[in-house]
């Protein structure tokens, strides 16, 4: 009776939200206060597809259910992105029977990573993707190892790992495991032969702590580490992109299946990557993964063009306290040819809490702006002057860069001049400017 009453009152919570525009985390709550094991009482779909880490996790889910979906799959997804317990219990009621039984090939699930383990107490995915462990929102979730202890006791014995091979830290899950499945990158053009970056977070292993070593460096910390103490090292991977240029955008998976890329940055890689690993260990063909992938262009549109004034742009939203976000957009702005202008936003920390803690900007390798084509670097929002104070510390000149705390303002200033204008800032940010703006897509 009350798996009954839970389940009505949730899609009933769910329908009224919908109408008044409410988000989806309320419904789910009410569920867990009527029958806080509810999630167990359910049945659930023969497949159970999580996915977590720091960065990527949205896009991936996206492409992971238009894969499986072009494959005949029927797939149950959190699309609004509501990633903590609450918003997972209101997916899976929402797509109940009034008897509990999810009707789905596939259900799907962006997992929040600190809150995984409180989503999968009731049941467990049957595959699981962690696509990174980077540092992000500093204020909210410490450091990179403390999100993996979180993460850790999400993860059931019998559930199959999908892994990214060249993270060193989210690489050490597999300890102890037999069922992991690898994805990862070969060596490429585009490779470092060092750790770039304002930091280094793959300096050390994160297994005893002695200094590692890299053969390759992808980004970052992101490439083929070894440890010079114990044996942690970039493992052979099951499912690999054996060769990418980003300069002509295609990416060869497995040394046979082509994917013409929407989108030329690295980052969007490892998203096609981890989703390919993915719906490969749910049964389906490359072919088809290809397909589907190729000139991909996400609806979550972390890449936007638009016109301003006279000028063409493009809108790079990073997320703010997350360096390598904002480093890998950076990277695709200095490998660009043409001269440009750059904006760069930061006018509120975060959508979700308020902070005003700013040491995330000292983590971003601003240096990439030193490209002699990047001809103006424009600083604005409430938080142009930290900005200003971390560009001061940077290889560029100070003509080169300047300050407008006033958004409306700078998007006239620049509206005025020639060539592209690259934008670089977060999601809520990016509101602030695009009323300034005519969208191209
Ligand atoms: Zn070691």
């Amino acid at each position: 009776m009350r798996t009954f009453l839970a389940i009505l009152i949730c899609k009933l919570g769910r329908f009224v939200g919908k109408l008044m525009g409410k988000g989806s985390s309320m419904p789910g709550k009410v569920a867990l206060k009527i029958c806080p094991d509810i999630l167990s009482r359910v049945q659930l779909p023969p497949h159970i597809l999580a996915v977590t880490g720091s960065n990527g996790k949205t896009s991936t889910v996206e492409m992971i259910a238009a894969i499986l979906r072009a494959d005949g799959k029927t797939v149950v997804y959190n699309e609004e992105g509501s990633n903590q317990i609450e918003g997972v219990t209101t997916l899976i009621l929402t797509h109940a029977t009034l008897s509990g039984r999810v009707k789905a090939d596939v259900l799907l699930i962006e997992s929040d990573e600190r809150y995984a383990a409180r989503s999968f107490k009731f049941f467990h995915p049957t595959e699981f993707v962690i696509t990174n462990l980077y540092r992000d929102q500093l204020t909210r979730n410490g450091h990179p190892e403390s999100v993996y202890d979180a993460i850790l006791p999400a993860l059931h014995p019998d559930t199959e790992l999908i892994l990214n091979a060249d993270d060193p830290l989210s690489s050490c899950f597999a300890q102890g495991r037999k069922a992991v499945k690898w994805f990862g990158l070969d060596h490429c053009a585009s490779d470092l032969s060092a750790p770039g970056g304002a930091y280094h977070d793959g300096a050390y292993c994160p297994i005893c702590h002695a200094p590692m070593v890299y053969d390759y460096v992808h980004y970052n910390h992101i490439g083929a580490y070894r440890c010079t103490q114990c044996s942690h090292q970039k493992p052979q991977t099951d499912y690999t992109a054996t060769a990418l240029d980003l300069e002509s955008g295609t990416l060869t998976l497995d040394g046979e299946t082509e994917i013409s890329l929407a989108f030329c940055s690295i980052y969007h890689v490892y998203n096609i990557l981890a989703a390919y690993a993915a719906c490969r260990e749910c049964g389906v063909s490359p072919q088809v993964i290809a397909q589907v992938v190729s000139h991909y262009i996400l609806k979550n549109g972390r890449m936007q063009t638009f016109t301003l004034g006279s000028r063409h742009g493009t809108l790079l939203t990073s997320k703010h306290e997350n360096s390598i976000a904002y480093d890998t957009n950076l990277r695709y702005i200095a490998s660009r040819k043409e001269d440009c202008a750059v904006l760069i936003i930061v006018d509120a920390v975060s959508r979700k809490y308020f902070t005003s803690e700013t040491s995330w900007l000292w983590d971003i390798d601003f240096d990439q702006l030193a490209a002699p084509q990047v001809k103006e670097v424009v600083l604005s929002g409430q938080y142009a002057n930290d900005l200003a104070e971390r560009f001061s510390f940077t290889a560029l000149p100070e003509g080169k860069w300047r300050v407008q705390p006033d958004i409306s303002k700078a998007a006239q200033e620049l509206s005025a001049g020639s060539g592209e204008l690259y934008v670089v800032t977060c999601f809520s940010d990016r509101d602030k400017l695009l009323s300034h703006v005519q969208k191209e897509a």
